[in-house]
């Protein structure tokens, strides 16, 4: 069951589904798994309600997210020039967040905004943020319900791949009963566990082999061993034959030293002068409010932003703050 403050709205998304034609989906920049699988369980859905769909992002999907049903027709693109009766768009605080791919204002009648994360701004007409729900994936399935909509295997395929890599694996603390539970219905649908994991967890490329060790090479414990810092610069993506797309795990590394409360990658960007830096925590620290600091956000314990300058200057601004916030 959705959350009781959500049920109002989830109503309001289906009949916005049910009345309208033509429909445009995104996420936001690095599409993660959740992302991506939102956007095909979405599409999927609407499509077998009759309704005209275009899916596209401002960054391309990772690699290691190939395999999931219907990926090709996710389209990469820096700006999209049509009009729609619908946009749907999935986890992002606001607009910059997917990179800016439509005017909301001009290019949909309707916006639905679906996310899940602490920090948002309710730019949607219907905003659907979901603050105990795992994932996107998961409040996917609200919809459906409510539709009445049986679930396809290819569509749980997704749903459950979006639940369980914002998850990761089902660890984090955002799994909750309610997380397990509709885990369990996609399960009944035919999904094959063993060949997700296997696919997304249990496979590596050798490029993001190399790369992991060259960012652990960087490995650095301060404030008493509680922070852990890593690093990736544009060199070390050229020397290992990788590229941002496979950043995406190296963070977690840092919160396997016992001692560690706190894990930070900075890592430089394709985009000059630009800097993302991923934050992991647990216990007491609240790496989301410590992202917001510097325009970004995410989850208490998975947080991130993109900071301006040199990664020297990135570290230098963060690190400060970054010892603030385990004291608070
Ligand atoms: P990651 O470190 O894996 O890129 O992101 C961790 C979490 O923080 C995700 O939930 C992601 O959506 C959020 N996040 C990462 N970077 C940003 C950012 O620049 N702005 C905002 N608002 N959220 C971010």
């Amino acid at each position: 069951m959705p959350p009781k403050q959500n049920r109002k709205v989830i109503r309001a998304i289906c009949r916005a589904i049910q009345k309208n034609r033509t429909f445009f989906l995104t996420g936001h920049k690095k599409p993660d798994g959740d992302t991506v699988a939102s956007e095909l369980a979405m599409a999927s859905l609407l499509k077998r309600l009759g309704k005209k769909v275009d899916i596209a992002n401002a960054e391309p999907a990772p690699d290691y997210l190939s395999f999931l049903p219907g990926i090709q027709k996710i389209k990469t693109a820096k700006k999209v020039d049509r009009c729609y009766d619908v946009a749907m768009i999935f986890e992002c605080s606001d607009t910059e967040r997917m990179g800016n791919i439509l005017d909301i204002r001009k290019q949909a009648k309707t916006v639905i905004n679906i996310d899940h994360h602490l920090k948002h701004s309710f730019f949607g007409h219907l905003n659907l943020i979901g603050l105990t729900s795992s994932s996107n994936s998961e409040q996917l399935y609200y919809i459906y319900d409510a539709l009445k909509m049986p679930i396809l295997k290819e569509e749980a395929t997704c749903l459950y791949v979006g639940m369980m890599t914002d998850t990761g694996r089902f660890q984090y603390s955002n799994t909750n009963p309610e997380t397990l539970w509709i885990a369990s219905k996609l399960l009944e649908k035919g999904v094959e566990v063993h060949t997700l994991c296997e696919k997304i967890y249990g496979t590596k490329t050798f490029s993001s082999l190399k790369l992991l060790s060259r960012a652990l090479l960087s490995l650095h414990l301060i404030e008493k061993d509680q922070i852990a810092t890593l690093q990736i610069t544009k060199d070390d993506y050229k020397l290992a034959g990788s590229n941002e797309e496979e950043t995406e795990d190296i963070v977690n590394q840092g919160l396997l030293v016992p001692s560690t409360l706190m894990a930070i990658l900075f890592r430089e960007t394709e985009t000059e002068n630009t800097v993302k830096v991923s934050f992991r925590s647990r216990r007491h620290v609240n790496v989301c409010a410590l992202a917001e600091r510097f325009g970004g956000g995410g989850h208490k314990y998975a947080s991130g932003c993109e900071i301006s300058g040199s990664l020297q200057n990135a570290m230098q601004s963060v690190l400060p703050q970054a010892r603030k916030a385990l004291k608070n």
